[in-house]
């Protein structure tokens, strides 16, 4: 009897350390254990064991490394398989084209993705091949900090790097409660970086009242030449107010040598 083969195109997404990898080799084995040709497919880009397939369980297997998945079509060992399982598939910008020509070809394509960023962003790739696949799983794993279902992966570092290759080691899984206080705690220390600067620029304005302040003395400066020439004025009406006294002596002195005589 002719055997009919289903082709199909099948995501397996979740964070760093969510099981993807391993989900995606027992699902191949299932198919090796039916008699179905099978071939594990990885991208250049992630050189971390070399032509091997690794889980975080130490289960290996081996992998035809490509730079471009739309290379696997001209591969004849992909060529000639039944069930290509397509490992760290965010990394293939082709991912979403290349998928659905084997798929168009007849087989049965299984991916493992990562479902975001370190920031929580899409990766292109994965976005891409949401729209075009007949089925998504996605895992969780076990959160660091918790011990709660972790759907994101978040960076040991700063919240910068989006598409780097890193293991547990560097990235690690998180549920949503502790990815939120983490994310919350690094942009408030953010903030609080920022902050000096915005003093600096205070401190600026400090710096400038003092020519302010040397700018006023001189007014004062102008006043002392001011009060000099008011009482300037002040012992010119004195010496005035003198003469006339003594002007009046005068006259009363006269007057009364006057009287006398
Ligand atoms: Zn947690």
């Amino acid at each position: 009897m002719e055997h009919t083969f289903c082709p199909t195109i099948d995501l397996i997404i979740g964070p760093m350390g969510s099981g993807k990898t391993t989900e995606l080799l027992r699902r191949i084995e299932l198919y090796a254990v039916a008699r179905k040709n099978v071939v594990l497919i990885k991208p250049r880009l992630d050189t971390r064991m070399g032509v091997h397939i690794g889980t975080h369980g130490f289960q290996t297997a081996t992998a035809i490394v490509l730079e471009k998945l739309s290379d696997a079509c001209h591969n004849h060992v992909i060529e000639a398989c039944d069930v290509v399982g397509i490992d760290e598939g965010q990394f293939f910008p082709d991912l979403a084209s290349g998928s659905e020509e084997l798929a168009q070809s007849g087989k049965k394509v299984i991916i493992a993705g990562l479902s975001g960023t370190s920031e929580r962003n899409g990766f292109s790739p994965i976005m891409e091949i949401i729209a075009k696949c007949d089925s998504i799983t996605m895992l969780t794993a076990v959160c660091v900090i918790c011990g709660r279902a972790a759907s994101f992966t978040a960076h040991q570092g700063t919240m910068k790097g989006t598409v780097k290759i890193g293991d547990i080691g560097e990235y690690m899984p998180m549920c949503r409660y502790c990815f939120m206080e983490r994310y919350e705690r690094q942009k408030a220390e953010k903030e609080m970086l920022a902050a000096p600067d915005h003093l600096h620029e205070s401190s600026d304005h400090l710096y400038k009242s003092p020519d302010h302040l040397r700018e006023s003395p001189d007014h004062l400066y102008k006043s002392p030449e001011e009060m000099l020439a008011a009482s300037d004025r002040l012992h010119e009406s004195r010496d005035a107010e003198e003469e006339a006294a003594n002007l009046a002596l005068d006259a009363f002195i006269l007057e009364g040598m006057k009287t006398d005589s």
